[in-house]
């Protein structure tokens, strides 16, 4: 197989698995089984049929809409095939074929059901972040960072949320961020190692301040913003699987002078 077919069968495989991540983040949420029943349209009842169900093109051969009641169906569906596609493509280019390449799909598979349902519902379910931190930790006996950098990532991914949650809390009498917050850093520890655990802390504060200010300027007002920090915390732990090592090599590199 040349290096462009695998790239391509990369992005199929994504494609696929991004079509399994939408019924995830449709139906965890709701409590509601991944494995039954098929796919309906939630406004007619209409049942799927498979050519419908076919990533990106079903979508867009149906022009958007159910095939029977013509409502619309949300663009999260394309969307989310499209970017677990794209995200594959981009870790089987960057990771050597092995237990790392497992283990980094795999969590890129998670971060992106996380990064859905929290962004439409505000929760990071249990149900995937306890597990999470179980494969994370079971993964890294035979994949980087190891169990002792993952062991220490969970406790230090867990532990830094948890004190600023409770800091936050006795400073402003509300809850700023929420425990799913502090499990889901303490699984992309797990996952990742304690140095990851670092750059996603300090990249996901720093986007998402800087989305906050942007959104308070547009608003021009001092409105108060629910931006799910989840949300930030599955884009930063991305680039720090992606990019963390050179990252941090590049900003070292600011105080060797
Ligand atoms: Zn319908």
């Amino acid at each position: 197989m040349t290096p462009g077919m695998g790239l391509f069968a990369a992005a199929l495989f994504g494609a696929v698995i991004g079509s399994f991540l939408n019924v995830v983040i449709y139906r965890v949420p709701r409590g509601q089984s991944l494995v039954t029943p098929p796919s309906r349209c939630p406004s007619c009842g209409y049942r799927l049929k498979w050519y419908d169900n076919v990533p990106i093109a079903g979508w867009l051969l149906l022009g958007g809409r159910c095939r029977t009641c013509r409502a619309p169906i949300s663009m999260q569906y394309p969307l989310v095939e499209l970017v677990t596609a794209l995200l594959f493509m981009l870790v089987v280019w960057l990771t050597p074929a092995g237990p790392l390449l497992a283990s980094r799909l795999l969590l890129v598979c998670i971060l992106i059901a996380l990064f859905g349902i929290d962004l439409e519902h505000q929760i990071l379910p249990n149900a995937i972040t306890l597990p999470g931190i179980v494969a994370g930790l079971l993964l890294s006996v035979i994949a980087p960072p190891g169990v002792r950098d993952a062991a220490i990532g969970v406790l230090l991914g867990g532990g830094v949320l948890y004190g600023i949650a409770g800091a936050y809390y006795l400073w402003r009498r509300e809850e700023g961020l929420g425990m799913g917050d502090v499990k889901m850093l303490a699984m992309i520890g797990a996952f990742l190692g304690w140095k990851a655990v670092l750059v996603t802390l300090v990249l996901s504060s720093f986007s998402g301040a800087l989305i906050g200010v942007a959104l308070i300027a547009a608003q021009r007002g001092g409105m108060k913003l629910a931006l799910p920090f989840g949300t930030f915390l599955a884009m930063g732990a991305l680039a720090a699987m992606l990019v963390g090592e050179p990252l941090v090599a590049w900003y070292a590199g600011f105080f060797e002078f």
